[in-house]
């Protein structure tokens, strides 16, 4: 009789993706499981075999290396403002990362976790009775985006607010393939379809997050949401100014991807505004309307400006 593996706590980055390689169609890692779990419990999550890689040790350390801070992906939410670095340089972060779900969510999910979050609609995060009653959407191997009334596009919210302000200030993640690593730009691994959000590589393992250090940015960071704690962003945005002059827009809640848009202090910033605008592919899948979620990019980006200065 063959006995299907449920879990695994691997020791080693070579051991998880090992394992992850034996069991390419039925595993998922698992790191605080605050969003592996809550989708396996609504059955939009079917992997059967979970590896854990809370217990790597690797994967927990925070440190300088050239002119970037590499943060190790397991650190905790809540732990970041423990670090000097991220205080004194990355506030943005901290924001971010305090306006994810509630205190006790953030005593336990990561940073890592935090950027490969599922994306979220509200016909999809839903029980399997109601999907079913509804009708299944595409993303739940439907037919059609219910959301929209029948595109054929799945236009399920970008919703990690950690990655908004990561992008802003243009992060980068060192991920690791079948034991080779590799320095990729944060905001490349998002692909702006609803379905299959990200480009990486299921068995590979995010192993730092690295922002540089000497930019000087300033960055103002904000979250539209219906209550203060537990609820997923309904719109969220950073806009981040480096001691170049450069800008950096980022938009969350908005778009199946972040929404990014970049100039300088010389550019015409309500041009800026009106491209994130149109940029953003808001569709009704959210408490808020498609209408007042739009209208409140302008609003929210017009009074970011106006702190930067
Ligand atoms: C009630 C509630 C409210 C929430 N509100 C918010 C919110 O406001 N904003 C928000 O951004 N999120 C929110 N979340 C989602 C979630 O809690 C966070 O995104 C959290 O940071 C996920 O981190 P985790 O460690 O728990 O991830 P996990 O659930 O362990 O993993 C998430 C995904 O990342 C993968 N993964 C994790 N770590 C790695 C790694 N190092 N390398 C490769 N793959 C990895 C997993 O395989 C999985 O696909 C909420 C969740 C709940 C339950």
């Amino acid at each position: 009789m063959i006995i299907e593996k449920l879990y695994l706590k691997a020791k080693t980055i070579e051991q998880a993706i090992y394992e992850a390689n034996e069991h390419v169609d039925s595993f998922r890692y698992i790191a605080g499981g605050t969003d592996v779990l809550v989708n396996k419990f609504q059955g939009n999550e079917e992997s059967s075999y979970l590896i854990d890689i809370s217990g790597i040790e690797e994967l927990k350390n925070t440190f300088l290396i050239g002119n970037s801070l590499a943060i190790g992906a397991l650190v905790r939410l809540d732990d970041l403002k423990k670090n000097k670095h991220i205080l004194q340089h990355f506030p943005v972060l901290l924001e971010a990362a305090h306006s994810v779900a509630s205190p006790m969510i953030r005593k336990t999910a990561t940073l890592g976790g935090n950027l490969l979050c599922e994306n979220r609609c509200s016909f999809y995060n839903q029980s399997e009775w109601w999907r079913e009653a509804v009708g299944y959407c595409l993303k739940c191997d439907g037919e059609i985006c219910i959301a929209t009334g029948g595109k054929k596009n799945c236009f399920s919210k970008f919703v990690s607010d950690t990655a908004v302000a990561l992008i802003s200030m243009n992060a980068s993640i060192e991920v690791i393939e079948n034991s080779s690593p590799s320095i990729v730009p944060l905001e490349s691994i998002y692909t702006g379809d609803g379905v299959n959000p990200r480009k990486f590589n299921k068995t590979a393992i995010i192993k730092s997050i690295h922002i540089p250090i000497n930019e000087g940015f300033k960055s103002v960071y904000k979250k539209l949401r219906q209550r203060e704690s537990l609820e997923f962003s309904s719109l969220t945005t950073a806009v981040t100014l480096n001691k170049a002059g450069k800008i950096k827009i980022v938009l969350g809640g908005v778009d199946p991807k972040p929404v990014v848009v970049e100039g300088t202090t010389k550019d015409d910033k309500n041009e800026l505004i009106k491209q994130a605008v149109k940029m953003a592919r808001i569709v009704d899948n959210d408490v808020y309307s498609r209408e007042y979620r739009k209208e409140m990019i302008s609003v929210y980006l017009n009074r970011s400006f106006e702190e930067l200065n």
